[in-house]
């Protein structure tokens, strides 16, 4: 299998969160990509291939040029503001509250400010998503990674693995959230929707919802959003994620939400993620865009799934089993000693999987 990679993920180096208003060690690290990247060499089944530049055209295709020239910008502000930290995290963010009563005519005029601090909670949503010096470039290069493993499929090949650091799923078309700038899936489902004309499925596995994905699709009947996750009620992005969210207008019964429970185990997930195949099944398209994460380990530090490796290898044998074409994008994963041997059981499952041909773009 393809899997793209570049090393400019490294210049996305922070080394604290805020958790609760205190400082915590970050958990979103370079060390991830190296690791998972390491699996892969050491499987001998991948074959490592650079990312090519696509320009801010299809970041512009999901997202707010706003929030592109934020991110472009942000650090050379915080530089220029003379704000002595070593990240930018908001801690004045919009809450709708604040805009009760407003017209629509006056909401119209409410506008981004100009401190650095405000511009960081009018585009956030978390403070657990800091900015640093090379934040920008490395988000560029996950959405080109993204992109290029697009390429490979639109070019023939079954699947193609991205390895997308930083992750993707919970930014929206004008927020960036949790760990997340641009969202590397929904801006290649955008792409193969406007490439082939066909319908996308996006299967999102991570441990997380994806609320910036199902935000990006909600009115949208052409593209399908399928998502397992731990229940928004006990954990993040808290404030969306439920069953009873399907979309609306055009997208009224696209969008599929599976909250599990705490320690939700192998035979549940499996169970859950059938579900989520047979909707998608019941889909026209040829290509699955998967949002992969290992948040879903029994050891992971953010999650509380009880999920064993044996779990991910029969995951990705189900979903090759759709007989569509995938393009895997890394997500979440912050248990460091599992991540690299969690990604190739998941992709080797997949790989290896008694498939049906794989089907031709264009003719689903
Ligand atoms: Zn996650």
């Amino acid at each position: 299998m393809k899997a793209v990679y570049t090393e400019h993920h490294r210049a996305h180096d922070p080394s604290q969160e805020v958790f609760l208003g205190a400082p915590i060690p970050a958990r979103e690290v370079v060390q991830r990509a190296g690791i998972i990247r390491g699996a892969l060499l050491a499987d001998g089944g991948f074959e490592l291939v650079e990312p090519v530049e696509h320009g801010e055209l299809p970041i512009l295709a999901v997202h707010d040029r706003g929030l592109l020239r934020f991110l472009e910008t942000a650090w050379s502000e915080v530089r220029r503001q003379a704000i002595g930290r070593q990240s930018l995290v908001p801690d004045s963010i919009p809450n709708p509250a604040m805009f009760e009563g407003l017209s629509e005519a006056a909401r119209a005029r409410l506008r981004e400010p100009v401190a650095i601090g405000g511009r960081a909670g009018w585009w956030g949503f978390d403070t657990s998503n800091p900015i640093v010096a090379g934040t920008y470039e490395a988000a560029r290069w996950a959405v080109d990674t993204a992109l290029t493993a697009v390429d490979l499929v639109l070019d023939g090949e079954a699947m193609a693995y991205g390895l997308c650091r930083p992750p993707g799923h919970h930014a929206a078309r004008a927020m960036a959230a949790g760990y997340c700038f641009f969202n590397n899936a929904a801006i290649a489902a955008e792409a193969i929707v406007r490439a082939t004309g066909e319908r996308v499925a996006i299967l999102d596995v991570d441990y997380h919802h994806g609320n910036g994905t199902q935000q990006i699709f909600w009115r949208r009947g052409d593209v399908f959003y399928a998502s397992l996750h731990g229940d928004p009620s006990r954990v993040y992005p808290y404030f969306l994620g439920y069953a009873d969210e399907i979309g609306e207008g055009d997208g009224a019964g696209a969008n599929l939400n599976l909250p599990l429970p705490p320690h939700a185990g192998d035979a549940d997930y499996l169970a859950a993620l059938d579900r989520a195949l047979e909707a998608i099944d019941a889909t026209p398209g040829s290509i699955v865009v998967v949002s992969l994460g290992f948040d879903t380990y029994r050891d992971d530090p953010l999650g509380d799934f009880d999920l064993t490796r044996a779990a991910y290898a029969e995951a990705g044998r189900r979903v090759a089993s759709l007989g569509r074409r995938l393009v895997i994008l890394q997500e979440g994963g912050y248990h460091l000693p599992s991540l690299g041997k969690n990604a190739v059981a998941w992709l080797n499952g997949a790989r290896e999987a008694d498939r049906p041909p794989a089907r031709t773009i264009g003719a689903a």
